[in-house]
């Protein structure tokens, strides 16, 4: 892949400063795919600048990954050591910040057992959990942006060459990142801007309930938690530094109630998880829990996913995007969330995240169930939005207000 270095240098500049923003004094931990070796190294160089104490980096490697899967026992693969909480623990009491460089095969464990992929996700998930909140609640910064690799850009542009379909996702990458010589910064200043135009007037209407529908087939009746925040663009963390959790982000999300979600919804997009697609899929709700699904592709996948714990027959958010957003109008599905999730309206099955409700931060987690926030070792987004969704905001007093019409906000 070519590219230019001064470029290379930018969005280490947008990761570090713009996405973790890693504060003087403060070590940064880093989770990357060896493939992005260069990108990691640029990112390292500006954290030490920006006055960080030390660069933790841990390299991953996705054929060994399938390796593992391949060749090792799901019990040994399922076990998760102590050092390795232990680790994550020390991170913590280090008030670390974190930047995830994700680089994905979205077929990366196709044809390996689910029920195998299962176990092991779900061993290590419940190992991780308690060390959740530190990210969910936004107690330090946290960011997550993509580099390319060639199992990923030859299933996003399979009719190019290998060189030609890795330069594609790459420039990719760059656009819907925002990623432009010397005006990335000022180009996230006016985004966030806008995000927040719809976030406030979201704010302001405090809708009791969101009611979608769409030629595909859904026709579904949201309640959105009492007090619920809309968020979009920039969060703060604990003391107050901003940072992008997500690079690049379209949405203005919130908090569903999930005890009051009726009906069903149809996936306009395939979801890529754990190494595994799943098409065509839709969900049926009955007082805020899957009574019922369905996938032309992968089902099996989803079962595991709905299965995981009873917060996973849930939702934990609810996100708008408009779909003339500008990743939605590249046209191009690119099998990983942190980019499809913002080219459409989505949903996540599982934990919710506590800004998204007045106080949630500082709130127990009992306290926040007993509001009606979900919680679920899962958090998996997927997409509905189609140019032809309707959304409605229904207010606690009844008035009816649009939202979306032919896929796009009316204001
Ligand atoms: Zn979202
Ligand atoms: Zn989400």
């Amino acid at each position: 892949m070519e590219y230019k270095e001064s470029i290379l240098k930018e969005f280490a500049r947008l990761a570090v400063i713009n996405g973790v923003n890693v504060q003087k004094g403060q070590p940064l931990v880093i989770d990357a795919p060896v493939d992005a070796y260069a990108f990691v190294k640029e990112c390292v160089k500006v954290a030490y600048e920006q006055g960080a104490s030390l660069v933790y980096v841990n390299y991953t490697d996705e054929d060994i990954t399938r390796l593992n899967y391949e060749y090792a026992p799901t019990e040994v693969l399922a076990r998760v050591p102590s050092w390795q909480q232990d680790r994550y623990q020390d991170w913590i009491d280090q008030g670390v910040c974190m930047l995830h460089i994700v680089s994905s095969d979205p077929d990366l464990l196709n044809g390996i057992d689910p029920e195998k992929i299962k176990t092991v996700r779900m061993a290590r998930m419940k190992a991780m959990h308690k060390y959740q909140y530190y990210t969910m609640n936004n107690i330090g910064q946290w960011s997550i942006v993509a580099w390319p690799n060639l199992k990923w850009a030859k299933k996003v542009f399979p009719d190019k060459d290998d060189e030609e379909a890795v330069q594609a996702l790459w420039d990719a990458i760059l656009f819907t990142s925002r990623v432009e010589e010397g005006k990335t910064m000022d180009n996230w200043d006016v985004h966030n801007k806008q995000l927040r135009v719809h976030s406030k007037l979201l704010n302001d209407y405090a809708f009791k309930e969101l009611y979608f529908r769409n030629s595909l087939g859904t026709d579904l009746r949201v309640g959105l938690i009492k007090d619920h925040i809309w968020e979009g663009g920039s969060s703060f963390n604990a003391k107050g530094a901003e940072f992008h959790p997500n690079i690049p982000t379209e949405e203005v999300f919130t908090m569903p109630d999930r005890r009051r979600i009726n009906g069903t919804v149809y996936a306009s997009k395939p979801l890529s998880y754990g190494g595994n697609l799943i098409k065509d899929f839709s969900f049926t709700f009955k007082d805020g829990v899957v009574v019922d699904y369905d996938a032309k592709e992968g089902k099996e996948v989803l079962k595991g996913l709905l299965d995981t714990d009873e917060g996973s027959k849930s939702l934990g958010e609810a996100a708008l995007i408009s779909y003339d957003s500008p990743i939605s109008k590249s046209g191009i599905l690119f099998y990983d969330t942190l980019f499809d999730e913002n080219a459409s309206c989505h949903l996540a099955l599982g934990a919710c995240y506590p800004e998204n409700v007045k106080g949630g931060l500082e709130m127990s987690q009992e306290d926040l169930y007993e509001l009606g926030g979900n919680d679920s070792l899962n958090h998996v987004d997927f997409m509905f939005g189609t140019e032809d969704l309707e959304v409605t905001g229904i207010t606690w007093d009844g008035k009816e207000v649009p939202v979306f019409a032919k896929g796009n906000f009316v204001f």
